[in-house]
Order: structure tokens, then sequence, then C-alpha cells
């Protein structure tokens, strides 16, 4: 785990990662030209790797497209969108589908604890300590 910038840091398989105020946990997305490809998401739907563009500003990044996490329900029997945003230029624009507090809202994205870089660095320790405690997706 390497820490960027105060907003960013990188997964031990180059994916970046930031934290969600939002989910209170962090998203974790393939990069074009920085993470192996062999790591990009897949899914049934888009079976081919695919990753995100990043502008190269590590303390106030954009990254394209929108990101968008979601869960199927069993109950609803439908997928539910957790989350919905656009980084721009360190911020983080929430969509007005997110199904939390700050959907339709824009805020600056959120520095790590100076105390938990550390452990980021040395581990990825807290990346499943931060996961436990985090909602559903
Ligand atoms: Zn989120």
């Amino acid at each position: 785990m390497t820490m960027l910038s105060p907003v960013l840091r990188q997964s031990l398989d180059k994916r970046y990662q930031f934290l969600c105020e939002g989910c209170g946990g962090w998203h974790d997305i393939p990069i074009h030209g920085v993470t192996d490809p062999k790591h990009f998401n897949k899914t049934k739907k888009n079976p081919k790797p695919f990753a995100w563009h990043f502008s190269g500003t590590l303390d106030k990044p954009t990254i394209r497209p929108s990101l968008l996490t979601s869960y199927y329900d069993d109950e609803k029997k439908k997928e539910v969108t957790c989350c919905h945003l656009f980084v721009t230029n360190g911020e983080i624009q929430f969509l007005g589908d997110c199904g939390h507090h700050l959907a339709g809202k824009t805020v600056p994205m959120q520095v790590w604890p100076a105390d938990q870089i550390k452990r980021a660095n040395d581990s990825d320790a807290w990346v499943f300590e931060a996961r436990s405690g985090a909602p559903k997706c």
C-alpha cells in the first residue's frame, strides 16, 4: 500500500483508492496505464477488462467516467445503487441516485487520517479493518 497524496493511495495491485464520506469506506479503481490489466474489473455484462482514466494530478484528481457501486437486492429483486459519483479536481460530486446522505452534494475529497497512513503503507491490514465496518457496498 502506498500513499500517493493526502487523498489518494495505491493498493498492491496498483489500483487507486480514495475515501468516500458517503459510504464510510473507500472506493477502489483500476486505472488505465497504471493498474495491471489482469486486475481490471470484469462483469458478466462486460467481460472485457475495463478501467478509468486519471488526470495525473495526485493532490486534486479527476477520474472519468463516473464510478457506480451497486448490489443486487434479493428482496427488492433489483439492482440497488449505493454510490454514484464523479471525481473532479479533488472534489466528489455525488449524484442523485446515491443511497446515502450525501446524494446530490459535492464535497472535497477526504484526507486519509495521518495515524492510519503508516499502517496503510505497511500492509493491507487496514483495508480489511475498514471494510468490515463499511455499509453493504
Ligand atoms: Zn461511496
